[in-house]
């Protein structure tokens, strides 16, 4: 703290794996003396560059990119890239540390990291965009690679970010390889890479309903955001049985008493991918301006899936008068530290991002060794070893977490599972 006194987010972060792990550290004698927390809150480096572009009109635009590699323990570093006006040296780092626990937990050789840019990409033209991710590429190119460092999207890095941004880097290496991952299909992506980060929430929420002696059948989910991970978990959870009551964006809630249609679902991504808000919501549904869909509609389940610190305690006190019960976050640190306690004080069962959202990760980490191997699963098949793996992270986590009136901590046993892994190697290394 002292040294970084204004990163926020990025202590929030490290106080809460702290919180849980510390014990583990300091009673077993080999990774006290490796100092793994300490080593593991300093990042390996952090990569601050500028970027130069072009606009519409001819005039130059200027912003700063950054990578943040954090560790690469157990395999190269790998995490995702953020264009956002909020993003700051503090959120990347925040994000790269949760990233070193989220890689270990899904059991491949994926180490942690993060990037993305404080580019505003809402108002761009396509060309815009292109010319930015162009420009960003032309600087990160020299810092990644196949088996050193392998970016992925994340809030406004989608497909088309991943094909510009892809374009760039094979051009300035004069190779072609996997240095990035969440590629287009026709240029070695892995099939359900879109939809591996929702898709895998709800296959983690299926589990942790089992757990509760329940299932999705029937269940009320209010999800936030409106992006990659909130529509394809709505999605999957309307597949399951469930009724999804709302989605949001960073300007309002959409909320559906009766539950979204995969009809619904299509007319959000086409509004928010042509840019527009979801003001003219259709029948059966409705759009409040600076509302959150916390406590607004009767919900058993929230999967907030837009952004770290959404729901704070009075939005989740809210919610729990609503009925909830568990949540599950598809967004990385979606809750503030008071809302985490207060989650613990009322006994929900509750996700952290770095279980609950790791099947994007996850179908990454097969993209690389498709990309490897030069052979490609179907979608049938990744969408297999998806389910399977989010069981595998899920039942590793209850085996260390406490229970607590009966339910698994699931927030503490994610992060003493993820450090255990991590910690193994580090002491392995020596003082290096
Ligand atoms: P997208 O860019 O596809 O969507 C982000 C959504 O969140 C948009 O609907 C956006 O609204 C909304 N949003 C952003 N900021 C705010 C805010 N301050 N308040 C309310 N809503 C907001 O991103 P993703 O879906 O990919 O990512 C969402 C979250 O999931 C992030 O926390 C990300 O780190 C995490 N995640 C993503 C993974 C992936 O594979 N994509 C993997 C693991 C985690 P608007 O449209 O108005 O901007």
């Amino acid at each position: 703290r002292a040294r970084t006194p204004h990163e926020e987010e990025f202590h929030q972060a490290v106080e809460e794996v702290v919180y849980d792990t510390i014990t583990v550290e300091k009673n077993d004698h080999a990774f006290a003396g490796a100092r793994v927390l300490d080593r593991l809150s300093e990042p390996d480096r952090i990569i601050s560059f500028r970027v130069v572009w072009e606009d519409d009109d001819g005039a130059v635009q200027i912003n700063r990119g950054w990578r943040v590699q954090t560790s690469n323990a157990i395999g190269p570093y790998k995490g995702g890239l953020r264009f956002h006006p909020t993003v700051t040296p503090s959120v990347l780092k925040f994000l790269g540390f949760e990233q070193v626990f989220k890689n270990a937990l899904t059991g491949l050789p994926l180490g942690g990291a993060k990037g993305g840019s404080d580019f505003d990409p809402k108002g761009r033209s396509d060309n815009e965009i292109m010319r930015f991710c162009h420009a960003f590429m032309a600087e990160l190119c020299k810092y990644i690679g196949p088996d050193h460092d392998v970016p992925a999207g994340d809030i406004n890095v989608g497909t088309r970010e991943i094909g510009f941004l892809f374009g760039a880097y094979k051009q300035h290496r004069g190779q072609f390889h996997g240095a990035l991952t969440g590629k287009g299909e026709s240029f070695g992506g892995s099939a359900m890479r879109v939809e591996a980060t929702g898709y895998g929430l709800i296959y983690f929420l299926c589990h942790m309903m089992a757990q509760a002696g329940r299932d999705l059948n029937g269940a009320r989910i209010a999800v936030s955001g409106a992006g990659n991970v909130a529509t394809h978990a709505a999605e999957e959870a309307i597949a399951e049985g469930a009724t999804v009551v709302s989605l949001s964006d960073s300007s309002g809630a959409l909320l559906a008493e009766d539950g979204l249609t995969a009809d619904h679902i299509a007319w959000v991504r086409e509004a928010k991918g042509a840019g527009r808000g979801l003001d003219d919501a259709p029948k059966g549904l409705r759009y409040t301006r600076g509302a959150q869909p916390w406590g607004a509609v009767e919900a058993q389940v929230l999967l907030p899936c837009a952004t770290q610190n959404e729901m704070d305690e009075d939005a989740l006190s809210k919610a729990i008068d609503s009925g909830a019960k568990m949540i599950a976050e598809g967004a990385n640190m979606p809750l503030t530290a008071g809302a985490v306690r207060l989650a613990q004080q009322k006994g929900l069962a509750h996700a952290p991002g770095k279980a609950s959202n790791a099947g994007g990760v996850a179908i990454s980490g097969l993209e690389m060794s498709q990309n490897a191997h030069g052979q490609y699963l179907s979608a049938e098949e990744v969408r297999r070893r998806l389910k399977q793996i989010m069981g595998n992270i899920h039942d590793n986590v209850v085996s260390e977490a406490e229970l607590r009136d009966g339910r698994p901590d699931y927030r503490q046993g994610a992060n003493i599972a993820g450090y255990r892994k991590v910690a193994q190697a580090i002491s392995a290394f020596g003082a290096i």
